[in-house]
């Protein structure tokens, strides 16, 4: 009987469990033990049923295009859950100057694709119009590692670093654009580059080859009853006697044939470990078996940030402009980095007479408000929200959620401390690494890295793999 231990219980921890507990049920002598420090399953996703409303606490969907975790709820029965944002509502707005200006129609991502709305909209510049028009013209190229800062500023200028793709990196990663690096954030706008020189010629080149289906599919998609959904039906179908909540791992060590886990419970042994918890604490640890491989570890930065749930009333719901939300530049002086219209995003969210905003503070330049008093956040919020959407009304509910140091972030020089993480790696045989820090941290890639992790621990026990699709790893991703 071989026996793997996996450590975190995030959606990254369940994956790779609910990929060893299928290989189990097929009849592998397998035996798996999921250790989760706190007393529930799932990591940061989290939902919960407030005032009618359905909040979400981290996540509140994933990007459809990328295709492992509704493969997974569909794998789990949950198919009939999903759900796809109101795309046909997708509006997105930017403050600028104070006032909510929406994003021209036609901008994928943050490249700029269709001409009349860019050219009147009054988010950018005469000069960034121009910028744009001559991006057109630019010659295939393959730079060095830079930031998505320096990177977008050649092809568009500053201001739309500003304007747009900061705040767009704020929202989603909760990093600054001069810091996280292009090639591990946003590949697939590397490689068009690579291949085209001007990114706008490559997207439209991209669409027109797209097939036409492709184009209808919702942007996001998310769980009818929300997010949680996912991790409570994974644990569902987890053999039961395998979890252990509420046990912290202490510490790893190699042994002459597999790996001693300590526990706060005591010691076991294991064949291989899949370790899928934030970078910062694989690397204590790992840090009697591998002080090289602890030490890059930690060299991968994680920012935190507070999600803040406000829901109102009728009177505010007609108040708000249509669309998903908003988001605010660096430059407008503020520390709310985003909010969203939750009510417009999904159904299923919110009852017809009632407005739920998610507002998100904190981020990589402003960890200090994760230590401010609930009432504070609240007060900066509030102000915030009366100044740029007008609301004076008192919040039916409000829920703060704060997530420490939970979001890694790829700054320069990131694929290259990966390859140096996995030299180190494959010279302790049988330990397995999955979660946001390496190649993505949305949910879907979560997913898969915890299903790789999974093949890569049955491989080293000498079982077959769970997942044979499961192909080479793709880098990071642009959004999420
Ligand atoms: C506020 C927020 C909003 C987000 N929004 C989106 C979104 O809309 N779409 C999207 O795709 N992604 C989003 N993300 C990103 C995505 O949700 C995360 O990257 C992903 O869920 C991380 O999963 P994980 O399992 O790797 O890590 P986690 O969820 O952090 O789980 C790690 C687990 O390990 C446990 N642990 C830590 N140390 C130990 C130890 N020593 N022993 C045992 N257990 C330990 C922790 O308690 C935790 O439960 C968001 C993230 C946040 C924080």
């Amino acid at each position: 009987m071989k026996r793997i231990a996996i450590i975190g219980g995030g959606i990254s921890g369940l994956s790779a469990a609910f990929a060893l507990e299928q290989r189990r049920v097929a009849g592998a002598a397998l035996e798996y033990v999921l250790f989760e420090s706190g007393p529930r399953l799932g990591g940061v996703l989290l939902t919960e049923c407030l005032d009618d409303c359905m909040v979400e606490a981290g996540p509140d969907s994933f990007l459809t295009e990328k295709p492992w975790a509704a493969d997974l709820c569909r794998q789990l029965g949950l198919g009939d859950q999903l759900i796809g944002s109101s795309d046909a509502e997708r509006r997105t707005y930017i403050l600028t100057k104070g006032r909510l200006v929406p994003m021209p129609d036609g901008l994928m991502f943050m490249v700029p694709t269709q001409i009349l709305p860019t050219v009147f909209s009054p988010l950018f510049p005469f000069n960034t119009k121009l910028r744009i028009a001559r991006e057109w013209f630019f010659k295939p190229r393959l730079g060095p590692d830079e930031t998505v800062a320096s990177f977008v500023e050649r092809h568009y200028g500053a201001k739309l670093v500003d304007r747009l793709v900061d705040p767009l990196l704020a929202g989603v990663y909760g990093g600054a654009a001069s810091e996280l690096s292009a090639p591990a954030v946003l590949p697939r706008f590397i490689e068009m580059e690579r291949n085209y020189g001007s990114l706008t010629r490559a997207l439209l080149a991209a669409r027109r080859k797209a097939p036409p289906q492709q184009d209808r599919r919702p942007i996001f998609t998310s769980l009818k009853k929300g997010m949680q959904q996912l991790p409570d039906a994974l644990v569902a179908r987890l053999d039961s006697s395998s979890q252990r909540p509420n046990t912290p791992v202490r510490e790893l060590q190699p042994t002459s044939h597999g790996w001693t886990v300590s526990a706060s419970v005591g010691s076991g042994f294991f064949d291989a470990v899949v370790v899928a918890i934030p970078a910062p604490a694989a690397a204590a640890l790992l840090e009697t078996a591998g002080a090289g491989l602890a030490s890059e570890l930690r060299g991968i930065p994680y920012s935190s940030s507070v999600t803040v749930t406000l829901g109102y009333g009728q009177e505010v719901r007609r108040s708000l402009p249509p669309g998903f939300g908003f988001l605010v530049p660096r430059s407008e002086g503020k520390r709310m980095l985003a909010s969203t219209f939750v009510h417009n995003k999904f159904p299923h969210r919110a009852p017809a007479d009632r407005a739920l905003l998610r507002c998100f503070v904190g981020g990589s330049r402003d960890e200090p408000v994760l230590d401010l008093p609930e009432a504070e956040i609240l007060r900066i919020v509030g102000g915030e929200l009366r100044q740029i959407l007008g609301i004076t009304a008192e919040p039916r509910f409000a829920r703060v959620y704060r997530w420490r140091a939970a979001m890694a972030q790829y700054v320069v020089g990131h694929l290259d401390r990966l390859q140096r993480i996995e030299g180190l790696r494959r010279q302790l045989p049988g330990l397995c690494l999955a979660g946001n820090a390496y190649r993505g941290i949305g949910v879907p890639d979560c997913v898969r890295s915890g299903q790789e992790a999974a093949d890569q621990a049955l491989a080293a026990v000498g079982l077959a793999p769970s997942h044979p699709e499961v192909g080479a790893s793709v880098v990071a991703s642009e959004e999420r």
